[in-house]
């Protein structure tokens, strides 16, 4: 039977987990191996972009070296420092050019003027070749690449290349902001760096390194990964959202079927305690509040286990009413109080009893015949019996509801409308199902209290049954002054804690037995009233 716990709910997200947490995964890992190829590609452009720009400003200062030589230009000449100083006016990116000697002491530099004494290459062997490329960095730190052509007897021709030659814009927009460049020749000199390459970024990067094939350099592009990523952030949280919604369907259904099998288990339960017979009445009783008389009972289910533990009837009473199980509850129900109360009822033909019906007993004659099968030979006496109809369910045929309950009351039994005043038809119910007694259902009856306007409702619904010739029960009561509102609003029967809960048999006919005047009892009451019994306990 089911207890409240939160079990389910567990199992429903774990197994909901199990499903989601794959698929999530695999779209998750196609779209980051997705950023990162993304990301490798992009990098690798960016460095391929460095190494083009750096070989075309190479290429273009070697031209211009040839050109000056093959002007005749090539030596320290006022007129051909003219043509250099010309060179450099006109190429985009040299920013000097001159001529260094064997030792790699610049003779002279244009624009510089004549003696510029600085050493600015390496001196020259005799297995150098014709073209060299080399980094220098000035006292300040910064770095330029030299491309020089040698002249012959050791001298060069040098041009010194700016420093914004490199400075370009490479990588697309999510990694600008990222990325690390570094430009170096083959021996490892660097020429060029951008970003934060050196700090230690705390994370795995991504790096690609482009050779060129004109010259020995290489450019090597570097961002974090996280960066690269980035660019799948919408798709990432989409994915996300929808692994979640999933989760959360996923989730509520596997808990819809766990509840269904759970159902299926307690019916299989229900069917094998109907086997036992495990379902017995417990016997509320119902008072005369102004005499003070016990009237009668409701018999109400209990489910009494093996072991001796009492289920209430909330846990397996829809269930079995869902499945049709309730028929045979409420037949084993009725044997057992033909055999409870024989003796009792017997005695006192006055008292009552009084059995709940479902909506789904009034669909069909079959209640009749188990009435007439289990009463008709006695010993309880169709005038003893209470038929009680709850008005919280709808009735799918109301007309078809009437007639049975009519059948009923032509026995002799009486029928009475349950938790009136809950439902949602309202007291239209009242004429159209015929009915004897309401029972006032014990949320107008927990208010009832000095304050009159609280008692209004009562009032009306008394009014109302008293119109209509029907007896009124009161539900729920559970303490002496609601008994005192009660009688002054005319109410005569009640029910409730406040007298008795329900009781196991024995119980209810001890009680019934210490309440009820005995037929002897005029004849051996001592003066004071006490029964000899009572005196001798
Ligand atoms: P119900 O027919 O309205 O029965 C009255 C319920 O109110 C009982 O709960 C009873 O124990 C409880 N009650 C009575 N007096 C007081 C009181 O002063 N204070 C409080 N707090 N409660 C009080 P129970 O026995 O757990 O039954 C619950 C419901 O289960 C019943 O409500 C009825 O709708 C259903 N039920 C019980 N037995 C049967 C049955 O044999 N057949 C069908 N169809 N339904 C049944
Ligand atoms: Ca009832
Ligand atoms: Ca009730």
């Amino acid at each position: 039977v089911t207890r409240p716990n939160c079990f389910p709910y567990l199992k429903a997200i774990a197994i909901a987990l199990a499903v989601v947490a794959i698929p999530y995964g695999g779209v998750e890992f196609v779209l980051l191996n997705h950023a990162l190829d993304r990301g490798s590609e992009e990098l690798n452009s960016a460095a391929t972009r460095y190494v083009q720009r750096a070989d075309s400003a190479l290429s273009e200062a070697l031209y211009s070296l040839k050109t000056v030589q093959e002007g005749g230009f090539a030596d320290c000449r006022g007129a051909s420092r003219q043509a250099l100083a010309n060179e450099v006016q006109r190429s985009e990116h040299i920013r000097t050019i001159g001529i260094v000697d064997a030792n790699g002491l610049a003779m002279c530099m244009e624009p510089g003027g004549r003696l510029a004494t600085a050493t600015l290459l390496p001196p020259y062997q005799k297995d150098s070749p014709t073209i060299s490329i080399g980094i220098v960095e000035d006292a300040n730190g910064v770095r330029s690449a030299i491309a020089g052509l040698h002249i012959g007897n050791g001298d060069r021709l040098i041009a010194r290349l700016s420093q914004e030659t490199l400075a370009i814009d490479a990588g697309p927009d999510y990694l600008r902001q990222y990325m690390q460049a570094d430009v170096r020749l083959s021996d490892g000199s660097l020429w060029y760096r951008n970003g934060r390459l050196e700090e230690d970024v705390g994370e795995e990067v991504l790096a690609e390194t482009v050779r060129s094939t004109q010259f020995p350099l290489r450019a090597s592009v570097t961002a974090p990964r996280s960066a690269v990523r980035s660019l799948v952030r919408e798709l990432d949280i989409i994915t996300t959202i929808g692994a979640f919604g999933a989760l959360i369907v996923i989730a509520l259904f596997v808990l819809r079927m766990i509840r269904q099998q759970s159902d299926l288990g307690i019916i299989g339960e229900i069917d094998a305690a109907l086997k036992r017979k495990e379902f017995e009445p417990y016997y509320q009783p119902l008072m005369d509040i102004e005499s003070g008389h016990l009237l009668g009972c409701e018999a109400l289910a209990r489910w009494v286990r093996k072991d001796g533990t009492v289920v209430s009837p909330a846990q397996f009473i829809p269930v079995a009413e869902a499945s049709g199980q309730i028929f045979e509850i409420t037949l084993q129900l009725m044997e057992k109080v033909n055999t409870d109360l024989a003796e009792l009822y017997r005695t006192h033909p006055e008292l009552k009893v009084s059995v709940n019906l479902a909506a789904g007993h009034l669909n069909t004659r079959k209640i009749v015949d188990d009435v007439k099968r289990i009463f008709g030979k006695g010993p309880i006496r169709y005038e003893q019996l209470v038929f009680e109809v709850t008005e919280r369910q709808q009735l799918s045929d109301v007309d078809g509801a009437r007639r049975i309950l009519a059948e009923l009351r032509s026995l002799g039994a009486k029928t009475a409308l349950d938790d009136v005043g809950t439902g949602h038809s309202g007291l239209a119910y009242l004429q159209k199902l015929g009915v004897d007694i309401v029972k006032i259902d014990k949320i107008f009856i927990d208010p009832l209290s000095s304050d009159r306007n609280s008692n209004a409702i009562v009032d009306k619904l008394v009014g109302l049954a008293e119109s209509l010739e029907m007896g009124i029960v009161a539900e729920g009561v559970e303490n002496f002054e609601q008994i005192e509102i009660l009688r002054q609003l005319g109410v005569t029967t009640a029910q409730g804690f406040l007298f008795a809960p329900p009781l196991p048999k024995n119980l209810y006919l001890e009680l019934a037995a210490s309440l009820l005047p005995r037929a002897d009892d005029d004849a051996i009451a001592n003066d004071d009233g006490e029964t000899p019994e009572a005196v001798v306990a």
